[in-house]
């Protein structure tokens, strides 16, 4: 069922505009130029080379932050369809949110962390933002992709109230409270179903994990026994595939119930309604239990597997020695990097490896520490 845009959706036409005034985009909405903005941006190319949980040349078929983003944006608009929300708004933060990761995923956003310490911390949430917002170099007019405020908005997920006071308007919900549009609250919750989902089919394609340990977690035990009882001879892939899919859709189900239980009780007339509301995008309180379950096996199976650790760790080094390397000689820098860090090193020394992919932040390691290739 196709739901007409409802009154609690975010809505184009009202937007609280661009950092630089733009005439609207003509045949399409500003949202769905802040999507296309978004595509066509060099950051979302890097995507396809950055890792998820795998690094990127450890198989072919595991997910990349490219295409973790790509599930994203289709979990998140196949429900805002359902609940009237705008989509391309959904879309656009979706195809975003991800945008600042470092390349080695979660440990190398920790490394560059950890680098940065003394100069404000990185945050990768953050850092997407300052990609939309600066770094990206595309139009005559401004820097950055100069997206409307409600995707920013919905870009930033989390922020200390330091930052966020540096960040003006699109920071303030962080130091007087409110929630942001649902559209944003959407978004967060299907980067949730989605990485659940596929790290399970990439932890078992990887050999990392067993379905049988998998059947100690009861979302994935329910829907496995049920398509036993269906399938009876159903094996291998397949079998994989099918109790996934039945899990996102159970997933998806329960959030779609309860989020319209929580829209009925709140009926916000707008969007300044749901951000005076409590949070109304969610799962049912079992259904929460239930994912954050699944989320703690990954985490003592999967993302903390030798395996991984060891990846992990090799990771850290690469980037902490890129890191230290350039802050002690800037000349090793690319012209534009080097310009930059004339302002404020450190930062801009974490622009250019948060920006790196996998393969090149391994191929500049190699340049600067090894005689073994051409440079
Ligand atoms: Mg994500």
């Amino acid at each position: 069922m196709v739901v007409a845009r409802a009154a609690w959706a975010a809505d184009p036409g009202r937007s609280r505009g661009r950092r630089h005034p733009e005439s609207p985009a003509v045949g399409r909405s500003d949202f769905q130029r802040d999507r296309d903005r978004i595509v066509h941006s060099t950051a979302f190319r890097r995507l396809e080379y950055k890792t998820q949980v795998f690094v990127n040349h450890e198989g072919d078929l595991f997910r990349t932050r490219l295409t973790h983003s790509i599930e994203v944006a289709q979990i998140a608009r196949s429900i805002a369809r359902r609940l009237g929300l705008d989509e391309d708004l959904v879309e656009a933060i979706a195809l975003a949110h991800d945008l600042g990761h470092t390349p080695f995923g979660h440990a190398g956003q920790d490394e560059l962390n950890a680098c940065m310490k003394q100069w404000g911390g990185f945050e990768h949430n953050l850092q997407s933002l300052r990609v939309v917002d600066e770094l990206e170099q595309q139009y005559a007019d401004f820097d950055g992709l100069n997206l409307c405020f409600e995707t920013r908005e919905g870009i930033l997920k989390h922020c200390s109230r330091r930052n966020a006071v540096a960040l003006g308007d699109v920071g303030r919900r962080f130091i007087e409270g409110g929630q942001p549009l649902l559209e944003a609250q959407l978004a967060n919750l299907a980067d949730e179903i989605a990485y659940n989902n596929h790290d399970i089919d990439d932890g078992l394609r990887s050999g990392l994990l067993e379905i049988e340990q998998l059947e100690t977690v009861d979302l994935f035990a329910r829907q496995a026994s049920e398509v036993r009882a269906a399938h009876p001879r159903l094996g291998g892939r397949r079998f994989i595939h099918e109790t996934i899919r039945r899990i996102i859709n159970e997933l998806v189900t329960d959030l779609l119930d309860e989020t319209r239980g929580r829209i009925a009780r709140h009926a916000p007339d707008g969007p300044d309604a749901v951000r005076a509301s409590p949070a109304l995008v969610g799962f049912s309180a079992p259904m929460r239990e239930r994912a954050d379950e699944l989320k703690r096996f990954l985490h003592e199976n999967l993302y903390r597997h030798y395996r991984v650790v060891r990846m992990t760790s090799k990771a850290r080094r690469v980037i902490r020695q890129l890191f230290d390397a350039y802050l002690d000689d800037p000349r090793l820098l690319p012209p534009e990097h080097r310009d930059r860090a004339r302002e404020d090193a450190a930062r801009a020394i974490a622009d250019y490896v948060a920006g790196m992919t996998d393969r090149y932040a391994i191929k500049e390691h190699r340049r600067l520490f090894s005689f073994d290739i051409e440079t």
